[in-house]
């Protein structure tokens, strides 16, 4: 789809007209199809007025708002390039984006104003610092849609110009700039349309940040191409997420594994009126097909299908259709149109395996990214020079085509030859009644091997829960060389914005 992103989402605005884009799910304010579609076009030629040129690198530092779609589509169509920016970052992380993407200018919340100021001299290069709401001494986005300039008639190449700059999630290593192309962008939706089509009438509870590249596709972009209306949480809390599915009737949940278990597990579920769902996808890390069915039927919901994807990938290659009947338990999905994927052994990557072996996943479609911002050596890694993308994940497909994702290449524990995958083993922690959620990472013992070290929450109430308790519920139910052998009890697992869990933090503390 050789089209810049804020035409292919927006196309169909003004035939959606009155029909509610975006709700703040905090205080109910609403921006109709009509006013999304004016604002952005408004704010466009504001920022042209300003000084933005087409290359141009903007950071949107802003949490989930219902204003953050205006100012993304209104940047791309003044030419920028967007790179979107984790609203907890600190100063040095966002310095740190900032001169890596080579930002020019910032759009951020008047809250978040003392990091942006403080990060944008650090880096240095920044021209401007808008802000949604207002602030003294700061062009406010709300004053500039009142501009008098004509809207700009940027000339774009869809299939060169960068339309994002996200970063990677910095799970496995420093996070990466991933430059993704207006066509890419615009090529993978359309790719994912045909199988989990959202369309008027739908709400979407837009949870997850839409600057990750999942609630950036899922939540924001997805929806608003279809007249969907997307409910805005600025935060993750249970009760409100809980509440905000009752109150706005929400129809769609796009979540993480984490969400999962908690409507799977947290007693707080029962109290809310959640009739109105018809469908939870989950993608960004591996889902336990037993957990998956736990939660769809405490719901009673059809079940919980998956999506698939990574950064670099625009983000999605597999997603479970909505009305697949047929999709088997822990399936990642399908193939999306247009691409192609092999399953590469791990010990010989030139050897391609067959149906139900396991090995590394690679990609080649016209949603693989144009690089990373920056470091061609980095791309190349990734990259081989016939296109194939090299997921660094390992899984399998079936011989009806569904893929299985088992985990990442990297976070494999390797116990005296034999591979363990920590998804896995953190799967069968979160059966255990009193474990309230679980995380396992290699470690080394007395003797040099690689062994499992579990981190487990205690479900509340469930204080007596003992290391040797939890070691012996895994040794009966796996084969001797998966048992954990280590165990440390602690408060909460440190997850990523996206769901993921941050095993290096975890390695710090073992
Ligand atoms: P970094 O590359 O910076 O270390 P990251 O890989 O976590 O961070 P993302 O691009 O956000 O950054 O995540 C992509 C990864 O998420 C995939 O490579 C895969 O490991 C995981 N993932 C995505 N969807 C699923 C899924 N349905 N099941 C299992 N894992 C998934
Ligand atoms: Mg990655």
């Amino acid at each position: 789809v050789e089209m810049p992103i804020h035409d292919a989402v927006l196309g169909r605005a003004a035939e959606f007209g009155e029909l509610p884009a975006l709700i703040d799910g905090v205080d109910g304010t609403t921006l109709t199809y009509e006013q999304l579609d004016r604002f952005h076009r408004r704010l466009a030629a504001a920022l042209v007025e300003a000084g933005v040129r087409k290359g141009d690198v903007l950071a949107l530092h802003s949490p989930n708002t219902i204003a953050f779609p205006t100012a993304f589509y209104a940047a791309t169509r003044a030419g920028a390039s967007v790179t979107t920016v984790h609203p907890l970052a600190t100063v040095e992380e966002l310095a740190k984006q900032l001169r890596d993407s080579g930002a020019r200018w910032i759009v951020t919340v008047s809250p978040l104003l003392d990091t942006a100021r403080t990060a944008a001299d650090k880096a240095g290069g920044v021209q401007e610092i808008f802000v949604c709401d207002s602030a003294p001494g700061h062009r406010s986005l709300i004053d500039m849609l009142a501009t008098a300039a004509p809207e700009p008639e940027v000339d774009m190449d869809p299939v060169q110009d960068v339309a994002v700059l996200p970063y990677s999630s910095g799970t496995t290593g420093m996070p990466k700039g991933v430059m993704l192309t207006h066509r890419q962008i615009a090529t993978n939706l359309a790719q994912i349309r045909p199988l989990i089509g959202t369309g008027p009438g739908e709400r979407i509870l837009a949870v997850l940040p839409f600057f990750h590249i999942y609630g950036m596709t899922a939540l924001m972009n997805a929806p608003l191409r279809q007249g969907a209306t997307v409910v805005v949480l600025p935060r993750f809390d249970l009760d409100s997420f809980l509440a905000s599915i009752q109150d706005h009737r929400i129809t769609g949940l796009y979540v993480a594994p984490p969400i999962v278990l908690a409507l799977a597990k947290h007693p707080t579920v029962a109290r809310y009126d959640l009739s109105s769902l018809k469908y939870i996808i989950s993608a960004a890390a591996p889902l336990d097909a037993s957990l998956a069915v736990a939660c769809a039927e405490r719901l009673g919901l059809p079940p919980i299908g998956q999506g698939y994807g990574m950064t670099e990938l625009s983000p999605c290659t597999h997603v479970v259709p909505l009305d697949a009947r047929d999709a088997p338990p822990g399936t990642v999905g399908k193939l999306v149109a247009g691409t192609e994927m092999r399953i590469l052994s791990l010990d010989d990557p030139d050897k391609d395996l067959g149906v139900g072996e396991t090995g590394e996943i690679a990609i080649r479609g016209p949603q693989v990214m144009k690089g990373y911002l920056g470091q061609p050596g980095a791309t190349d890694a990734m990259i081989d020079p016939d296109g194939w993308l090299h997921t660094g994940d390992i899984g399998h497909v079936d011989g009806d085509g569904w893929l299985f994702v088992v985990d990442r290449v990297k976070e494999l524990i390797k116990y005296k030859g034999f591979q363990v995958a920590p998804a896995e083993l953190e799967a069968l922690l979160l059966t255990h009644p009193k474990i309230g959620d679980a995380a396992v990472i290699g470690v080394y013992d007395d003797d040099n091997n690689e062994v499992p070290h579990a981190f487990v929450v205690r479900q509340p109430g469930a204080e007596e829960l003992s290391a040797g308790e939890v070691m012996m519920y895994v040794a009966e139910r796996v084969a001797p060389y998966k048992r954990v052998r280590r165990v440390t009890f602690v408060e909460g697992v440190p997850r990523a914005a996206s769901g993921k869990i941050l095993r290096r933090q975890l390695r710090e503390r073992s």
